[in-house]
């Protein structure tokens, strides 16, 4: 069995722009980089309900480099833009994967649907670094749609399992990713109980975004609660006290040293220096008027 090195409840709701009410509910600062990579950081926004508008919220034109942002909408609709050219709407159940690597520009906002409709918001922004060796990729970025994302049954089939990274049960995840991850979504119906088993040597950690889970046995988590796990061991038992999503993070650990600066995560403080200078000349690009 897999054990539980450490559980967290989810810290206070701050905005991101006017449009996103998060919980950081994972991050590298708080958690420690090397427990956690190569995952940075998980940001959970809402569930909010947002009444109708006419002026999209979101967060405007801003910089990213040397890792990956994976957009998860569970409610409500998003639209993005960027300075390589890219930019749609992302719908329910859609996942963004976007490469920053050598440097974006972006906006990030409510869809011009759901502004005038208004109603739930829930989403999740997991931030992904990149290798060394890597952080200098092409700008880009994979829309994952909702029905290219294969579907596991788990437990007496109460259970389903959404394979967006990695791999779960002979399927394949859509998103293509530099260092080897697996990222799943899963649905628990009450009484749902099933045995995962993740890769040896992993980093993993577990979010519990609705309902009451047990894991191993031992360990309640709800309420955007998180559990991080030793990397050794191979199995996971999780079973659900009533309807739950979580998100199942695994990924081969980057070791190499994360210097962060806001939306700039890199190597070394000279890199964060160049990170900025570059910004600043505009080398990142800029998004295209109108659209
Ligand atoms: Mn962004």
């Amino acid at each position: 069995m897999k054990r539980v090195k450490a559980t967290y409840s989810p810290p206070h709701s701050h905005w991101v722009g006017d449009g996103f009410p998060v919980r950081s509910l994972m991050s590298y600062d708080r958690m420690g980089a090397r427990n956690v990579s190569p995952f940075l950081l998980l940001d959970y926004a809402g569930p909010v309900d947002f009444k109708p508008g006419k002026r999209p919220r979101g967060v405007g034109q801003h910089p990213h480099k040397g890792f990956e942002t994976v957009t998860l909408v569970y409610q409500g609709e998003l639209e993005h833009r960027d300075s390589s050219g890219g930019g749609g709407v992302i719908g329910t159940g859609d996942v963004q994967w976007m490469t920053a690597g050598s440097g974006i520009v972006h906006e990030e906002f409510h869809s011009q649907a759901f502004t005038r409709s208004g109603g739930p918001l829930e989403m999740v922004q997991l931030w992904v670094n990149l290798p060394a060796r890597h952080k200098d990729a092409p700008a880009a970025y994979q829309t994952l749609l909702d029905r290219d994302i294969p579907r596991v049954k788990l437990g007496q089939g109460q259970g389903e399992l959404r394979v967006i990274a990695g791999e779960y049960g002979g399927r394949q995840g859509p998103a293509q990713t530099f260092t080897p991850i697996n990222l799943w979504d899963l649905k628990l119906e009450p009484g749902c109980a099933t045995d995962l088993r993740v890769p040896h040597g992993h980093n993993n950690l577990i979010v519990v975004l609705s309902g009451t889970v047990e894991i191993n046995g031992e360990e309640v988590l709800r309420d955007a609660g998180l559990a991080l796990f030793a990397s050794e061991g191979t199995d996971i038992q999780l079973e659900a006290n009533n309807t739950a999503r979580v998100l199942l993070l695994t990924g081969e650990p980057i070791e190499e040293p994360v210097v962060g600066y806001g939306p700039f995560v890199m190597n070394s403080a000279e890199e964060i220096q160049e990170a900025v200078n570059e910004f600043r000349a505009g080398q990142f690009g800029m998004i295209a008027p109108g659209g």
